[in-house]
């Protein structure tokens, strides 16, 4: 990028962000050469009617004057990520590490995290989890600094948080917290060989729970056992499953478990940053070789995953220290790399996302009735899925938080 386009850049963000300040005309007509509408329906030369937030229709045609008329750009519903980490960076020292911050630095890098977010073009993320997040949510939701939409886990479950009785009440507490949904951790990390560290009655006893309490559950799990056993308690999602096989991925399709595998963005993001990373926890030469190993293995179960009719794959990146702002690159390689239709991956970051969340009545589609988030990006995704590099238009409960349109084209 040059000096001129990046200034020019900067400049647009700034005046988009005023204007947020003011009021906007209303009804808002935003007008691009086509629209993909997150449930499969592609309208060319689109027009998106937006009033008091939301959406109000999706027309084809030039009926109307235009607010927005983003020229040769496409429309999508503002992505969802569903599994980011939204509190880890790097810190003073370079290193992916929160040590010696003041929370308010914490804080503020949580803040960096969700503008990068934000204007990436993701509208709402799933945070798995961090106590900070609360006041997050509460500060993005007062509408005035930018930064997607907010869920978290605040705290996970792990096998060391005691008896089934113990796991019950500590659902109830992170309900009571603020909680959108339930983390556990059900097997070891995929740097120390992945396998199952929760009990079968430990995980039955959390993702129940969460259930009794209306909160749905996201369950860590690589080896095929403890994808199992989560698959088996009726919790909600499986994230990861690197290690499963087809009897997994049917068993998770049969009991309409959600699977969110994650192999285009997090393993690629701690090797780039392996130097950042080394010498913290797992972080070692033997994490890093599992780490590296993994890639492929990750990418030859997902094409297996591709293969299983009717089994619902979510797009979560696991987006840590280095990765935020770029959730994109996870749905770019599950089409360049791993064979995904465009169109399957662009429903399943929107609709399909929204619908694992409970908000597919609020997000995940360009239609009437639904919030206003919606983007655009400068290309078309179903025939370059690169497109979603080019983010120059955010909007988020009908509030423009990004437009770049004009000086990108230029
Ligand atoms: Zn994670």
């Amino acid at each position: 990028m040059s000096t001129k386009t990046r200034m020019s850049l900067a400049a647009g963000v700034l005046a988009a962000t005023v204007s947020t300040a003011g009021a906007q005309p209303d009804p808002v007509t935003v007008r691009a050469s086509s629209a993909f509408d997150g449930r499969g329906r592609s309208v060319p030369d689109a027009t998106v009617v937006v009033h008091g937030g939301k959406i109000v229709s999706v027309e084809s045609g030039r009926s109307r004057p235009a607010t927005y008329d983003l020229g040769g750009l496409t429309l999508l519903p503002g992505l969802i990520d569903t599994h980011v980490h939204l509190d880890t960076h790097f810190g003073k020292d370079g290193r992916a590490t929160s040590q010696g911050e003041t929370p308010a630095q914490s804080m503020l890098y949580e803040a960096e995290n969700a503008y990068v977010t934000l204007m990436a073009g993701f509208t709402t993320v799933q945070s798995i989890g961090s106590p900070l997040d609360v006041d997050m949510r509460a500060a993005i939701a007062r509408g005035i600094m930018p930064g997607p939409r907010l869920l978290t886990s605040i705290r996970p479950v792990n096998e060391n948080t005691g008896t089934p009785e113990q796991i019950r009440a500590f659902v109830r507490k992170v309900k009571a917290d603020g909680a959108d949904l339930v983390k556990l951790f059900a097997s070891k990390s995929s740097r120390e060989g992945g396998g199952q560290t929760m009990t079968d009655e430990q995980i039955q006893a959390a993702c129940g729970e969460a259930k009794a309490v209306g909160l749905r559950s996201w369950v860590h799990a690589h080896s095929p056992s403890s994808v199992r056993a989560a698959t088996l308690a009726g919790c909600t999602t499986v994230t990861h499953g690197s290690q499963v096989t087809d009897m997994e991925l049917r068993l998770m399709q049969q009991h309409a478990t959600y699977f969110e595998p994650n192999i285009g963005l997090v393993s690629q993001n701690y090797l780039e940053n392996k130097s950042r990373y080394f010498g913290i926890g797992n972080f070692n030469e033997e994490g890093f070789a599992f780490t590296e190993k993994g890639i492929p293995m990750k990418r030859e179960m997902f094409r297996k995953a591709l293969a299983v009719t009717g089994l619902k794959l979510l797009m979560g990146t696991d987006a840590g220290a280095g990765a935020h702002g770029r959730s994109a690159e996870e749905i770019i390689y599950r089409v360049q790399i791993a064979g995904q239709p465009a169109r399957d991956a662009l429903a399943g970051t929107t609709s399909i996302n929204a619908q694992s969340l409970n908000l597919a009545d609020r997000i995940g589609a360009l239609a009437a009735g639904l919030d206003a988030d919606l983007i655009a990006v400068d290309g078309n995704p179903l025939e370059d899925i690169t497109a979603l590099r080019r983010v120059v238009f955010v909007m988020k409960g009908g509030v423009v938080y990004k437009n770049v349109a004009r000086s990108a084209h230029k």
